[in-house]
């Protein structure tokens, strides 16, 4: 294929703003189809902050576009976990052992606000709101769109087509069936709500202190179900109890106020008084969904791309999602220096890289539930967390621990995933029948680990 002069990408949500910004810098026109209005300068619907944890793969393809100047200035560091125990007492524990391995909180709309207009402003990109993409001709390069406002539906053509328009993407629906490919969605049986703990009194700087521990991500860990809260730069906290959708402790059970006020009161004490509107908000707020998608191809010909969302949609509790999307930007790049512009190439050789390393990061996304409701207070689980940051001193090049190499490194996932599977066999034998550090035998650790784990670069995408 000749390179296209226009790129037209369904959805300017956080993985569609960045890559226009991208594709505007190597010259390519960018129009970008939105099917919400224009959030800038509107208050949100709820007047509060989402927000998400950024970490070194979102990191690295903000910075090759340009943004983290101005991207740092809304990033709150989360150092480490705040456990919040069932007897009332807290417990850090560290992310990472180095100063810089810590991950950030940011807030989704004032993300992506910056990307949107660093593209509109900086770039030949063009984003027309209010345009909701409805049908997919791919022979014939045509797309149809209504505008949401006035309901009238039109045609129009494109070149090269990038759905980024997110779990629910109406270009998968169109694609995987007209390429004879395969998609599934699997839903969690467990569901969200998002809460929010207000600032605490105004400081003499003017600004709302924060009514907890400012730089981690806080934890009420309770076995089947948690908690968790992260910072916003007004001081107040987003909180999102995460909980099964039927059965006793469920959403399903939590009919009335008297009901979730007795459930707060007994799993998580203490937040009450911190969570001023909990029966408000709790009643209003959206309950929503989680879901692993899976498809196969992402590709139509030399005409369409899925990416972000829309091809690998995964469960929240890695907070990769969002970086995950980040890194099929930085790697779309590097593909179209390594193959001279040549999407024909570029688009296979995308899928066939990108599709193992989302399956990975699914996959240890849902994991990582069970590690954050459950396993983070089981003392065996610590001892191997504390191992494992040793081995990783003693052993740099070979044992990272696999947190770590999906938060603060670029290994490819799929990977991490392997690499990770061996660690947990070495730490499940260098702990059993050991109940403290000092007991560990490192002769063995040394053997087993230059044994089994190979030297890499860890920050190599591949
Ligand atoms: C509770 C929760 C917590 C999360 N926390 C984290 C985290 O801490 N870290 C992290 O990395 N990830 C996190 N994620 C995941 C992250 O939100 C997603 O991976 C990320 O938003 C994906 O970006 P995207 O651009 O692919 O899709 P989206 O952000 O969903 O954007 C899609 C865009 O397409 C538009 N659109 C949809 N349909 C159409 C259409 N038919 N026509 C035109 N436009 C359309 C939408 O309006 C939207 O603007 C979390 C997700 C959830 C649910």
């Amino acid at each position: 294929m000749k390179r296209p002069k226009n790129i037209t990408i369904s959805g300017a949500g956080l993985v569609g703003s960045l890559l226009s910004v991208l594709l505007g810098k190597r010259g390519y026109e960018v129009t970008i189809l939105e099917r919400r209005p224009d959030m800038r300068g509107v208050e949100s619907d709820s007047g509060r902050s989402i927000n998400l944890a950024l970490s070194s793969r979102g990191i690295y393809a903000l910075a090759m576009a340009g943004l983290m100047d101005e991207v740092e200035k809304l990033l709150i560091p989360m150092r480490g976990r705040m456990l919040h125990l069932e007897n009332g007492e807290q417990e850090f524990m560290p992310y990472g052992q180095r100063p810089d391995e810590v991950i950030y909180s940011v807030s989704r709309r004032d993300l992506n606000c910056l990307m949107m207009t660093a593209a509109e402003e900086a770039e030949p990109v063009q984003i027309i709101f209010s345009q909701k993409l409805e049908s997919i001709d791919f022979r014939n390069n045509q797309l149809v769109l209504r505008d949401v406002f006035t309901d009238h539906a039109r045609q129009q053509s494109f070149e090269l087509l990038i759905g980024t328009d997110g779990a629910g993407s109406r270009t998968r629906r169109a694609l995987i069936p007209a390429v004879g490919g395969q998609s599934a969605s699997e839903f969690l049986d467990h569901d969200y709500k998002e809460l929010e703990i207000p600032a605490g009194a105004v400081d003499a700087t003017g600004n709302g202190t924060y009514q907890i521990e400012r730089e981690a991500l806080h934890i009420w860990p309770r076995g089947d179900y948690m908690l968790i809260a992260l910072p916003n730069q007004d001081g107040s906290f987003t909180v999102t109890l995460f909980l099964p959708r039927t059965g006793r402790n469920s959403f399903e059970a939590l009919t009335d106020r008297a009901t979730l006020h007795d459930f707060f009161e007994r799993n998580f004490p203490g937040t009450l008084k911190l969570i001023p509107d909990l029966e408000a908000d709790f009643f209003a707020n959206t309950q929503g969904r989680l879901g692993t998608v899976r498809c196969a191809p992402w590709y139509y010909e030399d005409k369409a791309l899925i990416l972000g969302d829309a091809s690998h949609a995964i469960v929240p509790f890695h907070g990769q999602g969002m970086n995950c999307g980040f890194e099929d930007c930085s790697e779309l790049i590097r593909l179209l220096d390594e193959f001279d512009e040549d999407w024909a190439r570029v688009l296979p050789e995308f899928d066939r890289i990108r599709r193992p390393n989302a399956h990975a990061i699914a996959e240890m996304a849902l994991e990582n539930y069970v590690t954050m409701r459950s396993s983070v207070v089981d003392p065996k689980f610590q001892l191997k967390k504390e191992l494992g940051f040793e081995l990783e001193k003693r052993f740099p090049d070979r044992f990272v621990p696999r947190y770590s190499m999906v938060m603060f490194h670029r290994l490819p996932y799929a990977e991490a995933f392997r690499r990770g599977e061996t660690q947990q066999f070495i730490l499940g034998e260098l702990v059993d029948g050991v109940d403290d550090i000092a007991s560990v035998d490192f002769a063995k650790a040394e053997s087993m680990i230059n044994e089994r784990l190979a030297i890499v670069d860890f920050d190599s995408p591949g």
